[in-house]
């Protein structure tokens, strides 16, 4: 590894051993994982095999918050860096589209298949084991590195952090996130946040709809001036793009199909970019001159549901975009660990998706990178898959960043 030149040639090459001796184990925990069905809520069996294997691998404190995420600790000094990896997966709808069963942890040809492979379980057991990798070299003193497999990945990206963030004051100086990025260096992304329209009638016989007014009726206009609305967001970013917005569902209100509906709501997912406000981005939608004739109501929609141990965190579902600027002290450290790691220069990964960084980086500023395994592609996908050999360059990285962190600020 080139970063023997950043920090020292002997620590080095015993991370690079020790990464060594750990692969088969990832690759094993992994496979594991995989097989253990963890929907968003249903989280509890994964989140026990994930306790199992840090207590095996030597982790201090191993344990589950109120809300059921999984934190496990090594190093014990001041500067605390905390590494995450969402446990939770979409579900499965048609198993029969898939060609791997996606619970049995299939491996072909060098490609492991099944759901949350690449979205994050693949991130996750590399995190696991390529800190515990390092741990074992040992892990600088003045470092305490926290481990935390989060839940609600899936239906509320970031409600663990903001949980953690805010009833528990965790702020670690830095984030890395282990997404999908096909081990790319992602520092930013769009954000996103969830409103619903409402439109009012007033039912009637449908015999006599003159008599009465259609919500259905006053809501189409509103449906037709969305897609035009994507054409004149103002702010523009040279990674992310603009912002979007779109309908996503609709559905009405009315005492039968033999009367007029009084009451239309359609549901708005709308992607942020950077400098795009929440606030501004609903002010947009209530603004509108089909929701302003029509008296029509915009709602930003919250969320409440449970987590698998019965916590309830409400929240707006609003997901700042993020952005860490390429020439800070944590995208700089990733950049040169990724070097070293691929021995290439690193990409500067585009993604599509969210993720925790929405919280960490979005709203509470803390310096945040993503970094890992497996492409964004196959994600959600009945072909979820993560390719092994994408897993130690992956463990290498996490092993060796808090090195060239705590390198690169003295
Ligand atoms: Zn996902």
């Amino acid at each position: 590894m080139e970063f023997g030149s950043v920090v020292g040639q002997s620590i080095a090459e015993d991370l690079s051993k020790s990464v060594d001796d750990s692969s088969s184990g990832c690759v094993e925990f992994l496979r594991d994982l995989v097989t253990i069905p963890s929907p968003t809520r249903g989280e509890r069996l994964a989140c026990e095999r994930v306790m199992h294997e840090m207590e095996e691998l030597g982790y201090e404190d191993v344990h589950l918050d109120e809300m059921g995420n999984v934190l496990g600790r090594v190093g014990s000094g001041p500067r605390v860096i905390a590494y995450d990896a969402h446990i939770d997966t979409v579900g499965i709808t048609n198993p029969t589209h898939w060609k791997y069963d996606p619970f049995r942890g299939v491996i072909s040809e060098g490609i492991l298949y099944g759901r949350g492979a690449s979205d994050q379980k693949g991130g996750l057991a590399s995190i696991i084991h390529g800190v515990a990798a390092a741990a074992k070299v040992g892990i600088p003193d003045d470092l305490t590195l926290w481990v935390i497999a989060t839940v609600h990945g899936e239906d509320c990206i970031g409600l663990a952090w903001k949980y953690m963030i805010e009833e528990h004051d965790f702020r670690p100086e830095a984030v890395v996130i282990g997404m999908p990025s096909h081990l790319g260096v992602c520092r930013g992304q769009r954000g996103r946040m969830e409103l619903e329209i409402s439109t009012q009638g007033v039912s009637t016989h449908v015999s006599h709809p003159e008599h009465g007014t259609n919500a259905l009726y006053s809501m189409a206009s509103i449906l037709m001036s969305l897609p035009k609305l994507n054409s004149s967001f103002e702010k523009d970013h040279p990674i992310f793009g603009p912002g979007s917005v779109a309908a996503t569902s609709i559905g009405s209100r009315s005492p039968s199909l033999t009367a007029v509906p009084d009451e239309c709501t359609i549901h708005i997912d709308r992607r942020l970019t950077i400098g795009e406000i929440p606030a501004d981005a609903a002010a947009q939608l209530e603004t509108l001159a089909d929701v302003q004739e029509t008296n029509a109501h915009v709602r930003v929609l919250d969320y409440d549901l449970p987590s698998w141990r019965g916590l309830v965190f409400p929240t707006h579902k609003v997901f700042p975009a993020w952005e860490i600027p390429e020439e800070s002290h944590t995208v700089q450290a990733a950049l040169a660990t990724a070097q070293a790691v691929l021995e290439r220069v690193p990409r500067i990964h585009r993604s599509a998706f969210s993720s925790n960084g929405c919280i960490t980086a979005g709203q509470f500023g803390i310096p945040t990178i993503g970094f890992g395994p497996g492409d964004e592609i196959h994600s959600h996908t009945v072909n979820d898959q993560i390719s092994l050999a994408q897993l130690k360059p992956a463990m290498s990285f996490y092993a060796a960043f808090p090195h060239v962190y705590l390198a690169k600020s003295e």
